[in-house]
């Protein structure tokens, strides 16, 4: 059942959207240097993609 929005205590609303969080989809921590980078991407930071240094400096 519905419940009108001033019923609900600011507490139990912030409570309930502890998991609900802002969050960047896609990225991953680099295996070369630890730089978080896009996934799928090559590292800006040091040029590592797969495994492999693809872009020199
Ligand atoms: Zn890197």
């Amino acid at each position: 059942m519905a419940v009108p929005f001033r019923r609900t205590s600011k507490k139990v609303k912030r409570q309930r959207r502890t998991h609900k969080k802002l969050s960047v989809p896609g990225m991953v921590e680099c295996s070369n240097c630890g730089e978080p980078t896009k996934a799928h991407h090559v590292c800006k930071s040091c040029g590592h993609y797969d495994g492999k240094q693809v872009v020199e400096k």
